[in-house]
């Protein structure tokens, strides 16, 4: 078995919204629910960036700050004791490694930034389209049980592709279109959602 877990809103907290927040730029509280274009999104956030004169290491220092949601930790050490953990996120290299670092490292697949050397971002990479559900469906073709846990709707597609999906303090919305898929509310539930997934390999 292979657990594949969402990153915000599951281990951590939404890193734009926290960056909108101690940057003080309400500009960059837009999220895909305001603007479902992920490229025209990423443009308009890069150029407030650019406009602001915000630098790669200003953001990772705003991140370093954030840190995992509380018991975050403790859960992924739990999950990488009985299983192998893979993060799949659309976050950023770059974005997450401060964060990574709080969770002592687990494997993690998402995109990248591009970087100028004095720091200023000026574009980025997507690794795919529809990654998740590709790295869900590549696994299981490697013949792995997958078991994978989200909270939003750009994790509904792995969590379908998944032998079981479950979803972590999602919003009604997700539940009322989703009601497949078991809810869970925090750390403790979602451990027996994986138990109880698992197949008896936990
Ligand atoms: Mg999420």
């Amino acid at each position: 078995m292979i657990a594949c877990l969402d990153l915000e809103g599951v281990l951590v907290p939404e890193i734009w919204i926290n960056v909108a927040e101690r940057t003080g730029i309400d500009e960059l509280r837009r999220t895909t629910r305001d603007e479902p274009d992920y490229d025209v999104l990423m443009r308009y956030r890069l150029d407030i960036l650019d406009r602001e004169g915000i630098t790669l290491p200003q953001i990772q220092e705003v991140i370093a700050g954030m840190g995992p949601l509380e018991g975050a930790g403790e859960f992924v050490d739990w999950l990488r004791e009985r299983t192998q953990v893979i993060i799949l996120s659309d976050t950023f290299y770059q974005f997450a490694q401060p964060l990574m670092r709080q969770l002592d490292f687990p494997c993690l697949f998402c995109h990248r930034l591009e970087v100028e050397p004095e720091g200023r971002i000026s574009g980025y990479t997507l690794r795919l389209d529809d990654s998740k559900r590709r790295a869900v469906r590549a696994l299981r073709e490697l013949n792995f049980r997958v078991v994978a846990a989200g909270d939003s709707y750009n994790d509904t597609t792995m969590l379908t592709e998944a032998d079981a999906g479950i979803l972590f303090c999602p919003p009604q919305n997700v539940v009322d279109d989703f009601p497949q898929f078991p809810v869970t509310s925090d750390y403790q539930q979602l451990r027996e959602a994986f138990v109880a997934a698992s197949a008896n390999e936990l």
